[in-house]
């Protein structure tokens, strides 16, 4: 009976100490594709943590914040933060990694309510990204960002506005319109696959809903979004004639909604 105990005891502790081996080299492993907060919450529930990595390592995309007019706020798969013609009220509380802006009129390049930005923010107006009649690329770590034409019209000129092309990591597009009516260009980005395209379509300063819809046609995006549309009593959103509008593939993005770039 005695050695009977001693062999049970002897074989439980065995199990017991091959356990504990097992659970450090998990998390060795694990450590290194976590930040140090997942790592601190590792000791405290290691099957937790594991599910949450799985996840953060298929469902994280981009995520973008329509604050309404022409503004926006992109936050890149690894965190960066880009926010796009600042002017619309809506929450600049994240620090800024990178600041677009299509054109110079006031309802688009409000650069003073970005206040928070990390010491390597970089800000890209249509002076960097239309020099000599060249557009430019700027290959950054987090995003590719391409400068294209915008403009074209009476209020609008074509040499002073871009609209910009934003390639994520996980290789999804995103196309800004800018202010503008039909450019040339359009029809090349039909050939690019776009993801997700803005497109202005506010019939006074720019294009209506019908050429809008029809620079959507030619662009050929998989998702068409209609913005810069707000209405005279400060609606940041004409929701009627975003209904209206008749483009294919069609997102109504409301102020202070949320689109995954997925
Ligand atoms: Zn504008």
């Amino acid at each position: 009976m005695k050695k009977l105990c001693i062999l049970i005891c002897t074989f439980i502790i065995i199990i017991t100490a091959a356990g504990c081996g097992d659970t450090d080299l998990k998390s060795e492993e694990s450590t290194e594709n976590m930040n140090p907060s997942a790592v601190q919450r590792d000791s405290e529930n290691n099957s937790e943590k594991e599910s949450e990595n799985d996840m953060a390592n298929t469902n994280i995309t981009p995520v973008l914040t329509y604050f309404g007019h022409a503004t926006m706020c992109v936050v890149t798969e690894d965190n960066k933060v880009i926010y796009i013609d600042p002017y619309e009220e809506g929450d600049y509380t994240r620090t800024a990694d990178l600041i677009l802006v299509t054109h110079g009129h006031y309802d688009h390049n409000q650069l003073q309510k970005v206040e928070n930005r990390n010491e390597n923010c970089e800000i890209i107006t249509y002076s960097e990204a239309l020099q000599n009649g060249v557009y430019k690329t700027f290959d950054l770590p987090f995003v590719i960002v391409e400068a294209v034409e915008a403009g074209n019209n009476p209020n609008h000129d074509i040499n002073s506005c871009v609209g910009y092309v934003l390639t994520f990591k996980n290789g999804k597009t995103l196309y800004i319109s800018g202010d503008t009516s039909t450019t040339n260009q359009m029809s090349e980005l039909g050939n690019r696959n776009i993801d997700y395209a803005f497109f202005c379509c506010d019939g006074v300063y720019n294009m209506g809903n019908a050429e809008a819809a029809q620079c959507a046609e030619i662009v050929g995006a998989k998702h068409n979004i209609p913005y810069h549309n707000e209405t005279a009593n400060g609606e940041l959103l004409d929701k009627a004639l975003a209904e209206d509008w008749s483009a294919p593939n069609k997102i109504i993005l409301m102020p202070g909604e949320t689109l995954n770039i997925e």
